[in-house]
């Protein structure tokens, strides 16, 4: 195979340029870090099951009308997206408090919240990802008041229906990190996508049942059984098959591509 230029390097995916202007591929690394690089491992198999979880929230976010980079999945590791001009800010729904609101506000981890609530962040690594209020956003010129009204829209729209999705199986959605683009029509109209994934590496899942952290958690606070955690997320979600594990599926793909 070709070799192929690499776009960009983040920390826990590459991405590629694709086979058609306008698309890159998404590979999903098994690289971990955590506060803000300070913490750095591996979790064996994350950037396939991240591969594979975020596809499958991504389509069934698409399927109730929110637009996503998303194209479509090419394999074990990898994703076909469309390329997006990228939002530089992180968007933080919280329906519990947790983490870094917890530590800054003194509200136990854990406390419901009286309704969700949604922060911002800038995305910077040098200045750690600043929280910063939609007066920074707009005055920086990172997004317009039309791009802040749709993205505040979609991610409201997008807890709604994820806090359902995961209920469904057990798991409470404590809170969870979302990233924007713009997307350009051939008529220079722009539009505000869905990118970046949506997988336990940005959210925080919680067993409805025993409150046990199925999350990056595990791997941020040293809780061990981090790579157990993720599968049992892409099981409940059905994405691993009963009795699957990342070696059958990963010989699967393999015989797939061969045959
Ligand atoms: O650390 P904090 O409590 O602010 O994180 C809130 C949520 O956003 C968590 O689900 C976390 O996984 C996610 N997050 C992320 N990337 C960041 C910061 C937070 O995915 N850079």
């Amino acid at each position: 195979m070709a070799r192929r230029r690499q776009i960009y390097e983040g920390k826990a995916k590459v991405l590629f340029e694709g086979p058609e202007p306008g698309t890159l591929v998404a590979h999903f690394k098994d690289d971990a870090t955590a506060f803000n690089n300070q913490k750095r491992g591996t979790i064996t198999g994350k950037g396939v099951l991240n591969n594979r979880i975020s596809e499958f929230l991504m389509l069934k976010l698409h399927d109730i009308g929110i637009p996503t980079h998303f194209i479509r999945r090419l394999n074990m590791r990898e994703q076909l997206i469309r390329e997006v001009e990228v939002i530089p800010v992180e968007v933080v729904v919280r329906n519990v408090a947790a983490g870094s609101m917890s530590q800054r506000l003194g509200v136990p981890e854990g406390t419901q919240l009286p309704r969700s609530i949604v922060e911002y962040y800038y995305k910077n690594d040098e200045l750690g990802d600043p929280m910063v209020c939609e007066e920074h956003i707009t005055a920086f010129g990172w997004a317009s008041p039309q791009d802040i009204d749709d993205f505040l829209a979609m991610t409201l729209r997008i807890n709604d229906f994820l806090t359902g999705v995961f209920m469904g199986i057990g798991i409470k959605l404590i809170d969870f990190k979302l990233e924007y683009g713009r997307i350009y029509d051939e008529n220079g109209d722009v539009r505000v996508v869905l990118a970046d994934e949506i997988s336990p590496d940005n959210c925080r899942l919680w067993d409805l049942a025993t409150g046990e952290k199925m999350d990056k958690d595990r791997f941020r606070r040293d809780l061990g059984q981090v790579e157990e955690a993720y599968q049992e997320v892409a099981r409940r979600l059905g994405i691993l098959p009963e009795g699957a594990t990342l070696e059958t599926i990963a010989r699967e793909e393999e015989d797939g591509e061969k045959g």
